[in-house]
């Protein structure tokens, strides 16, 4: 019978708040893996740390995008500190459930651009104003319908822009995609500024964070 391990040996709980919270023994994800990239300008931040099932959770998608679409890479910016709590730039960001990801490019040609050492914004007609590339809508509803349809982790919030949900949304509907996947997409993508050159993904509290960090109730955080 398989027994309990006690609180205190739980790697990567988020604890508290996503703004006024905690990372409880926060785990690292590796800064490259099949189908991610945590680039350099983000490594040396130190700030690639996050619960146990965010980090599973970027490790599962980057797999499965670079399976669906070889050459797929996701560029990983800020996630949380080791210990998680208050973070530069950030509001949220604090208890190891918040992460950037850049949205994957494309040629002309419709062929993946490389990723780069940054996060590269889009105009109104998707094109990137810094590189000659495109916003490469097939395979970013990719990502999304991915993290919305792993079977362990639950996602609360997708920041993008008020563009970006437009496309996403229009795309799984003149495509046809399952209509829960749509339904948790319309619930789950919000728009917030900042958001046209990475999307900021939120997942929900595990059973783990729950018991062992109170997780989502604020000021409720012990270390
Ligand atoms: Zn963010």
């Amino acid at each position: 019978m398989a027994t309990a391990l006690p609180a205190t040996a739980q790697k990567g709980v988020s604890c508290g708040s996503a703004s006024g919270g905690k990372l409880l023994r926060g785990v690292r994800l590796p800064p490259q893996g099949l189908g991610y990239l945590v680039p350099s300008h983000w490594r040396k931040r130190s700030t690639n740390f996050g619960s146990s099932a965010l980090v599973k959770l970027l490790k599962d998608t980057g797999e499965a995008i670079s399976r669906e679409h070889p050459g797929a890479v996701l560029v990983i910016g800020d996630m949380s500190d080791e210990d998680g709590g208050q973070l530069r730039h950030h509001k949220s960001h604090q208890s190891g459930r918040d992460v950037d990801i850049g949205y994957l490019r494309m040629v002309s040609t419709g062929v993946l651009a490389p990723p780069v050492n940054k996060f590269i914004s889009f105009d109104g007609q998707g094109r990137s104003n810094e590189e000659s590339t495109y916003f490469d809508l097939r395979r970013n509803w990719d990502v999304i319908e991915l993290l919305l349809t792993n079977k362990e982790i639950g996602i609360e919030y997708i920041f993008v822009s008020q563009q970006i949900r437009t496309w996403l949304l229009q795309y799984s509907s003149v495509t046809k995609k399952k209509p829960t996947v749509q339904a948790y997409a319309n619930k789950v993508l919000r728009v917030t500024p900042g958001h046209n050159n990475h999307f900021h993904l939120r997942i929900k509290c595990s059973a783990s964070d729950i018991e062992n960090g109170n997780c989502g109730y604020k000021k409720s955080c012990e270390r």
